[in-house]
């Protein structure tokens, strides 16, 4: 998957799409992905009305059940998905955020051994899953996401975050509450969180000082390691022996606080500094 110029390379569908985006409405780029569900059958009912000029709605993104993308607007440019929302101190997520929308029925209704959806399509137990919403208590009946639906969106935004700085992945029902429960809770949004937003946190946070972890070797027969930085603190363990890799942690008065399979203080004459190389 590539964007370039904002479009995703090969999804995005040539059509007029600027009528259908708030055009030369200029925005800052986006730094929130917003998920949706169509509530519909499939992504081509989806896709039309989004081409339909008199409709006021619109999705960068449309993800048909086989995963199959299709790009409406350009993802610097506003499309209607959010409608009225609000989060931390932002309203109007619109001006922020990349919509994507998962063809998906959404909350379904039991009728008998099948379940029924709004608009009156009916679906298999397979195809169900019973779940309680995060803004509500009891749990109800929505249409499960096809396995290809999740790693397209998982995929996406992974590709999104390589061109924009995403702070945020929300669901509708997070900043519309009340007035929203796409894209429920058949969907891993969580999972979707951890895996692409948490895990690129605690790489930043891994090396705080931006501080490269310096390596050194013990360059003396056997050194002794101690539980300060001079020889009236007592040993901890046994000497090092020649070779030994350390990190090195801190330095004081000639001493080198290193790090072996214990903490402690050495002289720092018989360590010897190895080019330090930054842990990715
Ligand atoms: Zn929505």
């Amino acid at each position: 998957m590539i964007i370039t110029n904002h479009k995703l390379a090969k999804e995005f569908a040539a059509f007029d799409e600027i009528r259908k985006s708030s055009g030369n409405f200029s925005r800052g780029l986006p730094d929130t992905i917003v998920i949706h569900y169509t509530a519909g059958a499939g992504a081509e009912s989806s896709i039309n009305t989004f081409k339909d000029t008199d409709v006021k709605a619109s999705a960068h993104v449309v993800v048909d059940t086989d995963g199959k993308l299709t790009q409406l607007v350009p993802f610097h440019k506003i499309a209607w998905h959010a409608g009225k929302s609000a989060w931390l101190d932002r309203k109007g997520l619109n001006k922020y955020s990349i919509g994507i929308e998962i063809a998906n029925a959404g909350r379904l209704e039991k009728s008998g051994n099948v379940w029924r959806s709004w608009f009156g399509k009916t679906y298999p137990e397979e195809e169900v899953v019973e779940a309680v919403h995060r803004n509500e208590s009891e749990p109800s009946w929505w249409h499960r996401y096809t396995e290809e639906q999740i790693s397209a969106v998982f995929e996406l935004c992974k590709t999104l975050m390589k061109s924009y700085e995403i702070r945020f992945i929300l669901g509708h029902e997070e900043i519309s509450p009340g007035r929203k429960v796409d894209p429920g809770p058949a969907f891993p949004l969580e999972k979707l969180r951890e895996r692409l937003l948490d895990a690129d946190r605690e790489e930043d946070e891994e090396d705080p000082a931006g501080k490269n972890i310096i390596k050194g070797i013990v360059d003396a027969g056997s050194l002794n390691i101690r539980s300060g930085p001079d020889t009236g603190h007592d040993t901890i363990a046994a000497p090092l022996s020649r070779n030994t890799d350390v990190a090195i942690l801190d330095e004081q008065k000639g001493w080198y606080q290193v790090e072996v399979k214990m903490r402690g203080w050495v002289s720092k004459k018989f360590v010897k500094k190895v080019d330090s190389d930054k842990t990715t």
